[in-house]
């Protein structure tokens, strides 16, 4: 049987550290904005490059915030891709604005930097890149735009921890990164959690008083604020996750070299940007006999998943809004993509098996 991922692999590596830092976090009994959130906050800006760090309850949340802070509200746009997890989109209707899908780079599958121009108007208030599947998107075309068009640049960086562009890590180059602890992203939690970056002390503030209850001295109100606070236990586990970051990374990029390998010539294989460092936080193939793989796969107990099956565009939820909206490439790599199990430990013979198996499917 092998698995999408394995958290269990990865707790009994670490089972020492983190039942000791689960149980002095508990001691503490300073469970809400505790010690240990301060530390893993400062930890992460450090690790990241960012200016600061503002943790908060999930990945949405992060970004809802941002959103927030940026000022983005009612009448406003805000450019985004359709290839992505849905809540990219949420937080952008929490705020009351209204998301404008740009269709994808084929290749990276990342939002394509060439259509967005067309796609801004007089409402346009700001541009949200996901780093999808850990592959940083073309941030310089991206930051181009936004400078040219006076736009705000929030990342969307949910499955990017770590990965970086032109040596930049991802989260600090726009004016808010967007980061979610989900126990399967690349730095995972033990629940939800989420962090945004910055690089103004003046949003840093402003993320922290929307967190807590719009409240900067407590019992004093001056804006209606959220509960969005990351817990200190959650925080004493990403601390020492933290601290094992680029082993991790190391693992998947290991996994999914192998897997490229192997499966190069009867897929398209993920495509590296020479550029930038892709953390995989999902191996993502293109085929065109996606079926007759996966019931493969199936059939020996051998996981695999479709990250995304429907572009944003096209769920139910946004259906009437984009009824006149086409995105052919989003909905062709919808439609022949496929997802690999992927982890940080994974072993050297699971990665085999999966490739050949793959390759007996296809020859059947
Ligand atoms: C996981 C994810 C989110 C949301 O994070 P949560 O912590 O689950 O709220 C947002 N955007 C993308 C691209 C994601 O993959």
């Amino acid at each position: 049987m092998i698995p999408m991922v394995d958290l269990k692999i990865q707790y009994h590596a670490l089972k020492a550290e983190i039942d000791q830092a689960v149980l002095g976090a508990i001691e503490s009994t300073q469970f809400i904005l505790g010690p240990n959130v301060t530390s893993f906050e400062k930890e992460t800006a450090a690790y990241l490059g960012a200016g600061h760090a503002v943790s908060c309850a999930s990945g949405t949340d992060a970004l809802q915030l941002a959103i927030l802070a940026a000022g983005i509200g009612p009448g406003d746009e805000v450019i985004t891709t359709p290839f992505t997890f849905i809540a990219t989109a949420e937080a952008i209707c929490y705020a009351g604005a209204t998301p404008v899908y740009v269709d994808i780079d084929p290749k990276t599958f990342n939002i394509d930097p060439k259509l967005i121009e067309e796609a801004i108007t007089p409402r346009t208030k700001a541009i949200i890149p996901v780093h999808l599947f850990g592959q940083p998107a073309d941030m310089t075309a991206i930051t181009a735009i936004c400078t040219a068009h006076k736009l705000m640049l929030i990342e969307d960086c949910a499955q990017s921890f770590g990965a970086a562009t032109g040596g930049t890590m991802t989260g600090t180059i726009g004016s808010f990164g967007c980061f979610s602890f989900f126990p399967s992203k690349n730095l995972g939690c033990y629940g939800d959690g989420g962090l945004i970056t910055c690089g103004s002390a003046e949003d840093a503030e402003q993320l922290k008083v929307l967190r807590n209850h719009g409240s900067r001295v407590r019992y004093h109100h001056s804006i209606i604020g959220y509960n969005s606070r990351l817990d200190d236990i959650q925080a004493a586990i990403l601390r020492v996750k933290l601290r094992k970051i680029d082993e991790f990374t190391a693992g998947r990029r290991r996994v999914a070299h192998l897997y490229s390998e192997l499966l190069g010539d009867i897929a398209t294989v993920p495509h590296e940007d020479g550029n930038g460092v892709h953390v995989y936080h999902q191996y993502t193939l293109l085929t065109d006999r996606r079926d007759v793989i996966m019931a493969k796969l199936a059939e020996k107990q051998i996981s695999s998943a479709i990250y995304y099956p429907i572009p944003l565009h096209r769920q139910d939820v946004f259906a009437k809004a984009c009824a006149t909206v086409s995105l052919p490439v989003a909905e062709e790599v919808a439609s022949r993509c496929m997802s690999l199990p992927i982890y940080p430990e994974m072993p050297e013979e699971s990665v085999r098996v999966v490739a050949q198996t793959i390759r007996e499917a296809l020859a059947d």
